[in-house]
């Protein structure tokens, strides 16, 4: 039993993937969760075991609460939840507002923020020092897509991540006496299998000449970020949401 166990909701691939590495490296015990794809959440907890760390897997659909309790579950037995990464997130085919349908805008917020409401509903229940637990952090992923709406694009995920926005200052507050730090991340352009999985599998290469730095980010430079918030270095840091966009979406 562990008494630094971290969740990583998406973590068999792109930041979550990278999320997972790095805090095995750290000394967090991993629960990998992953939708879909079981072989590459075990070779990730499988490169943080051959490092010497400890790591799970389980497998979860944070868009359904039975899921996410069995998510929790398998967190249980690994010992004690320090660090919830509400990293899970998909987006769709570009399209308009106006050509939206009922069943995309529900996937897109029961994954994306109702999935991320209930993960942190189940991290608090057993954080809170109000509800016999120790303390803790949760660390929501975001997107600059939540400051820039993405009109044309995908203006539901983009809102979806706007509530995640308002989510992580609302629950901060709610919970900053009970020994609970709530941050996000704000990625900018990041290299991952996101935008291929929204049938735009050329989109960071198409936008990086356009992009502040000239180029994407990472998967790790996200993780670095998200790692940090988790830790005691971010101890007065919370309701903080950490934009990882290389200047892209920073207002003047
Ligand atoms: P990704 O490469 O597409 O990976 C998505 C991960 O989430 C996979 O591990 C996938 O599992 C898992 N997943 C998808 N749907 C799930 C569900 N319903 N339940 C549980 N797990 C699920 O994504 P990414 O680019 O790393 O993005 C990670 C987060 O960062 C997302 O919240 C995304 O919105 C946000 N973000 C990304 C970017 C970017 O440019 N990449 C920018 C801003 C924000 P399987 O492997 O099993 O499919």
């Amino acid at each position: 039993m562990s008494d630094r166990v971290m969740i990583v909701t998406g973590g068999s691939r792109g930041i979550g993937a990278a999320t997972a590495r790095l805090a095995g490296a750290a000394g967090y015990a991993v629960l990998v969760n992953y939708a879909a794809n079981a072989e590459a959440a075990g070779a990730v907890a499988a490169e943080i075991r051959a490092a010497g760390g400890q790591a799970e897997t389980v497998r979860g659909d944070v868009g359904s609460e039975a899921d996410i309790l069995g998510i929790f579950e398998a967190a249980d037995r690994m010992g004690r939840l320090a660090v919830l990464v509400n990293n899970a997130g998909v987006v769709d085919q570009p399209s308009a507002v106006a050509d939206m349908d009922l069943a995309r805008l529900e996937r897109m917020f029961r994954i994306n923020t109702i999935g991320s409401f209930l993960c942190a509903r189940e991290a608090v229940r057993r954080m809170s020092t109000a509800r016999g637990g120790e303390g803790g952090v949760i660390v929501n992923l975001s997107s600059a897509a939540a400051k820039l709406g993405s009109p044309g694009q995908f203006v539901d995920y983009a809102s979806a991540k706007g509530a995640i926005d308002t989510f992580t200052v609302g629950l901060a507050k709610e919970v900053a006496a009970e020994g609970v730090r709530v941050c996000a991340v704000r990625p900018g352009i990041i290299e991952t299998d996101i935008h291929a999985s929204g049938g735009q599998p050329d989109r960071v290469a198409t936008m990086t000449p356009d992009l502040p730095m000239r180029r994407p980010g990472s998967a790790e430079e996200v993780a670095r970020a998200i790692l940090w918030l988790a830790s005691d270095e971010a101890s007065y840091s919370t309701g903080a949401i950490l934009d990882v966009s290389g200047a892209r979406a920073i207002l003047p």
